[in-house]
C-alpha cells in the first residue's frame, strides 16, 4: 500500500497543515513552513514546533516534508539574488530542523540570462555552500524533477545527475519525482512499456534509490510541452494510467507520495479527498 498524502496550507499555524491532511485521509504531509512568495518569514517558536510534532502523533501522519519559497532560485545569475537565495535556503534547512521534517524539496532554479551550464555550476556552488552550513541540521535537500518551464533547470535527468555527481557532499541530498513535471518534460509514463523506459532511464542517469519523495499530480498540458500546471488526477492529458503503473510499483511502496493538485470545493467536497480517493482505487 503506497503511503498518500497532500500538501496542505499552514493558515492559523505550522500544526494546522497537519490537521487538514488528517481530515481528508492523508497518511503523510508535505507544507511550506513560511509564506512562499515573501522572503521575510516569522520565526518558528519551540511551541510551535511541539504543537507540530503533537499533532503529526495525534493524528498519525507521517513523512512530513517541507517544499521551499518560491522565491529561491540558486542558479540566478544576480549575484545578489543567489546570495539572498542561499541564505534562505540555509534558514528553510535551520526551520525543517527545528519541525523534525526530514527533506526541504527544491527546484533547483533557473538560469534566466545566463545559459544552462553556468546555472547548474550556480546551483552546485550553492549547494557546496549550503552544506557546510547546515552540518548540525538533520534535514537534507531533495531536488526537485521540474517541467523545464522558461530556464527552469532539473527537467532533464542528466541535469540533476550533473548536480548530484559534481557537488562535494551528495550524501544530503535526493531527489523528489513529480509525475507532472516528469510528463510536462517529454518522458512518457503513459503504457507500461513507456513507464518502464522512463523508470529505467532515470535508474541509468541518476539512479531510483535517490527518489525519496514523489509529488502525484496530473498534468494541465501536453507531454513534452514544458509547462507547468498541475491537474487533477486522471483529469488531464497524463490520465489514470501513469498512477496506476507508479502505484503499484514495489519500488516506490516506502517512498511518500504527496498530491500537489488544485485546491478549491466541488459543491461542498474538497478536491483533495477526491483526488486521493481515485488514488487509492488505482491502487493494488
Ligand atoms: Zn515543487
Ligand atoms: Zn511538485
Amino acid at each position: 500500500m503506497p503511503i498518500l498524502g497532500a500538501h496542505k496550507s499552514i493558515a492559523g499555524g505550522l500544526h494546522k497543515a497537519v490537521e487538514r491532511a488528517a481530515a481528508c485521509g492523508c497518511q503523510c504531509v508535505q507544507l511550506f513552513t513560511r509564506n512562499a512568495t515573501q522572503w521575510r518569514a516569522k520565526a518558528i517558536e519551540a511551541e510551535d514546533a511541539r504543537r507540530f510534532r503533537r499533532a503529526l502523533d495525534e493524528y498519525q501522519i507521517g513523512h512530513p516534508m517541507v517544499h521551499d519559497s518560491y522565491l529561491i532560485n540558486l542558479a540566478s545569475p544576480d549575484r545578489r539574488l543567489w546570495r539572498r537565495s542561499v541564505d534562505a535556503f540555509v534558514e528553510e534547512l535551520r526551520r525543517a530542523h527545528l519541525l523534525e521534517i526530514p527533506y526541504v524539496i527544491t527546484h533547483p532554479g533557473a538560469y534566466t540570462s545566463s545559459t544552462e551550464s553556468a546555472g547548474l555550476g550556480r546551483i552546485i556552488e550553492a549547494l557546496d555552500e549550503v552544506e557546510p552550513q547546515v552540518r548540525d541540521c538533520r534535514a537534507g535537500c531533495l531536488l526537485e524533477t521540474t517541467a523545464g518551464q522558461g530556464t527552469s533547470l532539473g527537467w532533464r535527468f542528466e541535469q540533476l545527475a550533473a548536480i548530484l555527481d559534481t557537488v562535494r557532499n551528495p550524501d544530503w541530498l535526493g531527489v523528489c519525482f513529480d509525475t507532472c513535471h516528469v510528463f510536462a518534460a517529454g518522458y512518457p509514463l503513459g503504457t507500461s512499456r513507456q513507464y518502464e523506459a522512463t523508470m529505467k532511464a532515470f535508474d541509468r542517469v541518476i539512479g531510483l534509490d535517490q527518489i525519496r519523495a514523489i509529488h502525484l499530480n496530473d498534468s494541465a498540458h501536453p507531454l513534452g510541452s514544458r509547462m507547468d500546471r498541475h491537474a487533477h488526477i486522471g483529469r488531464g492529458h497524463m490520465g489514470l494510467a501513469p498512477f496506476r503503473h507508479l502505484l503499484a510499483d514495489p519500488r516506490f511502496q516506502q517512498v511518500p507520495m504527496y498530491i500537489e493538485t488544485p485546491k478549491g470545493e466541488r459543491r461542498g467536497v474538497d478536491w483533495d479527498v477526491i483526488n486521493l480517493r481515485t488514488l487509492r482505487r488505482l491502487s493494488p
